[in-house]
Parts: C-alpha cells; structure tokens; sequence
C-alpha cells in the first residue's frame, strides 16, 4: 500500500507579473501595473493539479527561506499537497519575472534560485518518500543530475512519468525509465534532435522516432488538437474536448499529473490521456496556472 499517489520532483518558482504598455528598450524604463504574484513552477503546478483532483500528493523541490518560499509552501498546503519533501534554504526561491503587453503576448525572465540548488543528495535523502510513491513524476527545471537520481531512486514497482520541460537532449538511462515520456511538439523536436530532421509533420511519425530512443511510452500533447499516445502496441489518437479557451496556461501541468494519477490508478495509458484531456480543456477555460486546476467533480461536469 502506498501512501502517495504521486510525487512530483521539481520547480517551485514565484511568479512576478506586471502588465506593460510595450517592453523597455536597452537603458530604458518603463511603468507598468501593479505586480502581481502567483505561486508557479511546473513542479509546484503539477503537484496541485494532483492534488486538487484527489490525488495523495507530495512535492520534492527546494524553496528559499524567504517570503516567496512561504507563498509556494501555503499554496500546496492549501491545495492538500504534502510538503514533507520540501527543503528551505540555500538560495533565494525562484522567480519568474513576467511582462505581459496588451496583447497578451509575454516575456519572462527566469531566476532558478533556489530550484538549482535540489540536488541529487536532496533526492537520494529522501529515499523514504520515492518508497511510498505509486507514480513519480518530474520536470527539467531542476538539475538533470537531479533527475537522473530520481530515476535511480524509483521503487522496483513505481512508474515514472517525466515532462521534460525545457527540453533537452536526455541521456538514455532516464529515457529508458520514462512510462511515459509527455511532450509537445516543441519538445518532441529537441528531443529528437538531429533525428527530426526530414521527418515529416506527421505527430504519429515523431511518436514512433521517439519510442525508439528508449521510453516505454510516450504522449505527445497537441493544444486544441488533443493528443497521440504511442507504446510496442501502437499509436492512438486522443481527441480534445472542445471548449471556450480563455488562456492555455498550464494546460500540459495540468494535463501531466492528471495523467501520471490515473496511470498510478490501474488506468491505460489510453483511458489516462482520456482522462487528462479533459482536465487540460478545463484548466484552459480559466485564466492564471494553478488558479484554472479543476476538482474531479468540475472534470465530471465537463
Ligand atoms: P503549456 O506549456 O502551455 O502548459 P503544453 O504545450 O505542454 O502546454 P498543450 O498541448 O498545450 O500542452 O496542452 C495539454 C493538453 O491540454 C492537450 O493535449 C489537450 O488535451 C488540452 N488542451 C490544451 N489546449 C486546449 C484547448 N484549447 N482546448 C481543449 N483542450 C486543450
């Protein structure tokens, strides 16, 4: 019996918006709205979509012993997440700064802080929490060294699911232990790498590519198009469910935990994405990322 469903190792970040007119030139200045912050990081994210949808959730990630910190701990408190896991020091919390013009267009800075610091240690400390985890799940806004110790510290009967957000090229131990491997088609291309190359724009043909570098499965996310999953027993389709999207925000956080609970729950990959689809279409008809994360009964009302 285990005690989580899902462990989310990764990025808790605050999130710092200011609405501008137009971004300032090189030496120039700018005003712009009042700030606003909003608890973010696609850890942090990820671990509240879990939770919020019933899910017994931990977060692994490292915070700064600061009034951002606080934020991100409250956050999960509040949405259920089990913050045990979460270590305070050594590093300023990360931040993204936002401008965001009337046109809705952004720009971010992003300071990792204190998410640069969780290192492979921080995770093989805390060995007693990949123990109890049905399902593990992980970014890459931490350390790659960190998330090749994640894969070493998975129980034998644990599934990990990994986003690998921003991409990069992945070595091929942490390919091989992804169940699945969750992509969109920005992703998919770096992954692939030179392998991308001639390949046609087809979902379904980079599906495959992407099965042969070593994940036992593999989801690539499409936006409004829904997504593919691929594994040895083939490729199928998931279809989005059509709604009114105010702001795509979150959606794949969303989208990824939804996905890596119902897997842990004896789901197939297929009935997951089914699942995950419908909780991506509901996280994108609210605005804000954790703010838009649907409960269970507004996915069944869908
Ligand atoms: P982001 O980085 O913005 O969080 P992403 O690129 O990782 O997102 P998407 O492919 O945009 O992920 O979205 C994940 C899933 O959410 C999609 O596969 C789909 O099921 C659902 N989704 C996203 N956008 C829409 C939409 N406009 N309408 C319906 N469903 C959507």
């Amino acid at each position: 019996m285990y005690d989580y469903d899902l462990l989310v190792v990764g990025s808790a970040n605050a999130d710092l918006v200011i609405g501008v007119e137009r971004r300032p030139g090189a030496g120039e200045t700018v005003l712009g709205s009042d700030l606003v912050t909003h608890p973010g990081g696609k850890g942090a994210n990820q671990a509240v979509a879990a939770a919020r949808l019933g899910a017994r959730t931990a977060l692994l990630a490292r915070v700064g012993d600061d009034a951002h910190g606080r934020l991100l701990l409250d956050s999960q408190r509040a949405a259920g997440v089990d913050t045990v896991g979460v270590l305070v020091g050594g590093a300023p919390t990360g931040v993204a700064l936002i401008t965001v013009d009337p046109s809705g267009d952004n720009s971010i800075v992003v300071s990792p802080g204190a998410n640069g610091r969780l290192t492979p240690e921080d995770v093989a400390a805390a060995g007693s929490l990949f123990h109890a985890s049905r399902v593990v799940s992980a970014q890459l806004e931490i350390p790659l060294e960190t998330v090749e110790e994640v894969v070493r510290s998975l129980a034998p009967d644990s599934r990990f699911v990994l986003n690998p957000s921003p991409p990069r090229r992945l070595p091929a131990e942490v390919l091989a232990a992804c169940d699945p491997l969750i992509v969109n088609e920005h992703e998919a291309k770096v992954i692939l790498g030179e392998g991308a190359a001639g390949v046609s724009d087809e979902p379904a043909d980079w599906a495959r590519l992407l099965l042969a570098k070593g994940p036992r499965s593999v989801v690539i996310t499409l936006g409004a198009e829904g997504s593919l999953v691929a594994s040895g027993e083939g490729v199928t389709r998931i279809a989005a469910v059509a709604v009114d999207a105010v702001d795509t925000t979150g959606a794949g956080d969303a989208f990824t935990a939804a996905l890596a609970w119902r897997l842990g729950a004896g789901a197939s990959l297929e009935e997951a994405a089914a699942y995950a689809s419908r909780v991506g279409a509901a996280a994108v008809t609210r605005r804000g990322a954790q703010d838009s994360f649907p409960t269970a009964e507004e996915v069944g009302a869908l």
